[in-house]
């Protein structure tokens, strides 16, 4: 028997997970999630003994039952390979306290990574499956690393392109250069005058184009997506939640079946989303604590029952956070309202027409295991220098908002929960913000300057993706206002 997925705004409508993979957004408008959430046949004892892939197959496998196993195995084999830089592929360190889960081991330095190495295969195994005839044309908003990542995963893909929108001033000179440098030949990167909401927007409008798709199919294509939206995102994330799980327990840190914490720094909801399906599969899971730079709208959300995005977008130093409009949580909504497809789709039209939309109390009470919380950038300043002074550990700008939501609740809780503090990006990526928290010297202008910098200080080598894009030439200059985003689309595709 297939798991089947099905719309959070219309349950009629169903498809296999090839298809949801492939259509990426549901039809009307909504996110595909799985009917059911499986649980694990091994137990904990008998998962701690597998290494990543191994795990990521146990995962997989339960999801994606329309993949026969060689192709699932195929898959994995591709993604998670030698473009980490460790076999461990995402390593837990004890640091202080608390555990960090560093997903930044892949080849763009962020946790985008744990899911686009894969994805990729996964898409097109999906087209063969479903005799798609179609070029695919992946298309991505992102707030910076989604798009360096998907990029990377697609570049000279066979039967694919990538085209990728990001907010021009809203993404950092790492971020930027390493998107602008990107080689292969069905890629297409383009700078937006607007924000990462204007791009998503932007991207989810030519989506819904029924317009624009009936010509695409005409000249030979079809979209899909590379966000967080895509199931095919969302299900390889929770393999490492498990991960950390039984890799406390293999090492001893934990005994079976006790609970842990996970603090997840946040933007479209995606990563913890996958934390949340994992606490489902009765991985023992204590709080999942939400944790948000200053566009604190899930913080207001959690804490109030009301989701508003009428407020000031903020830029701050975690950029891949700067987001109003966090897609995934229309799966948690979904979720918390008792699979109710109806009442989803109602708040999501509010959302879409007032920018804002209030749960039922009855919501409120499935929503018990969330926990919201914030930091400013000066707290979040304050964090990365309190980890680097108390144990020499340099975190990145992102996870630092995290860190701090995590000193605040232990403080504020005096909560014993085993806490997994969860790693999005590289130190690297950031170094100009994370260099100004740890230290009083002049900071030089160039990155590569900066991350030499950086070694000195962490005593950590410059990952491979910094070392990459030092001298590499900008082979993308493209630019658009934010109402002419699919008229760039249609020139790229020459569909005019
Ligand atoms: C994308 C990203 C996030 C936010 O993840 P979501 O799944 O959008 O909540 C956090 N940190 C970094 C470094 C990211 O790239």
């Amino acid at each position: 028997m297939n798991l089947m997925y099905r719309s959070t705004r219309d349950s009629s409508n169903r498809v296999l997970a090839s298809q949801a993979i492939l259509q990426g957004l549901s039809t009307d408008g909504g996110l595909f999630v799985p009917e059911k959430i499986p649980v694990f046949s091994k137990t904990m004892e008998e998962l701690s003994h597998l290494d990543y892939r191994e795990l990521a197959f146990e995962v997989l496998k339960l999801y994606l039952t329309d993949y026969t196993e060689e192709e699932l195995k195929d898959c994995i084999d591709k993604a998670y390979d030698d473009k980490f830089d460790t076999p461990e592929i995402a390593p837990l360190k004890k640091v202080g306290q608390a555990y960090y889960l560093e997903l930044f081991h892949g080849s763009t330095i962020a946790f985008k990574d744990m899911a686009l190495s894969i994805l990729p295969h996964l898409l097109t195994k999906a087209a063969k499956k479903n005799n798609v005839k179609e070029e695919i044309v992946i298309l991505t908003a992102t707030s910076g690393d989604t798009g360096k990542a998907a990029l990377a995963g697609f570049a000279d893909v066979e039967g694919t392109k990538i085209i990728v929108f990001y907010p021009k001033d809203g993404v950092s000179s790492i971020q930027e250069k390493q998107m602008v440098t990107q080689k292969g030949n069905n890629t297409d990167v383009i700078g937006i005058f607007g924000n990462f909401d204007d791009a998503q927007t932007g991207v989810k409008a030519m989506f819904n184009n029924n317009e624009l798709t009936d010509r695409m199919k005409k000249s030979g294509f079809r979209f899909s997506s590379a966000n967080s939206i895509n199931i095919g995102r969302l299900i390889p994330q929770i393999v490492y939640y498990v991960y950390s799980y039984v890799n406390l327990y293999r090492k001893k840190q934990i005994i079976e079946g006790e609970k842990i914490n996970f603090i997840v720094p946040t933007g479209n909801f995606g990563n913890i989303l996958a934390g949340y399906y994992a606490k489902c599969m009765c991985v023992p899971i204590n709080k999942l604590i939400c944790a948000s730079n200053e566009n604190k709208v899930l913080f207001d959300f959690f804490t109030s029952g009301r989701y508003d995005k009428n407020r000031e977008f903020i830029l701050t130093d975690s950029p891949s956070m700067d987001i109003l409009v966090s897609s995934n949580l229309e799966r948690l909504i979904y979720h918390i309202a008792d699979n109710d497809s109806q009442k989803t789709a109602t708040l999501m039209k509010a959302l879409s027409s007032r920018g804002a939309y209030e749960i039922t109390e009855n919501m409120k009470t499935n929503l018990e295991g969330f926990i919201g919380g914030w930091a400013s950038t000066e707290e979040t300043r304050k964090a990365i220098n309190q980890v680097y002074t108390e144990s020499g550990y340099v975190i990145d700008t992102h996870t630092a908002v995290a860190a701090s939501v995590y000193h605040r609740y232990t403080k504020e809780t005096a909560d014993q929960t085993k806490s997994v503090i969860v790693s999005t990006a590289s130190p690297y990526k950031f170094a100009q913000s994370v260099l100004n928290a740890i230290q009083s010297e002049a900071i030089p202008a160039e990155d590569y300057e900066q991350a030499k910098m950086l070694k000195a200080v962490s005593g950590t080598e410059i990952p491979n993706a910094v070392e990459e894009i030092r001298n590499a030439p900008v082979l993308h200059k493209k630019v658009c206002e934010t109402d002419k985003m699919q008229l760039v689309v249609e020139n790229i595709l020459k569909i005019i």
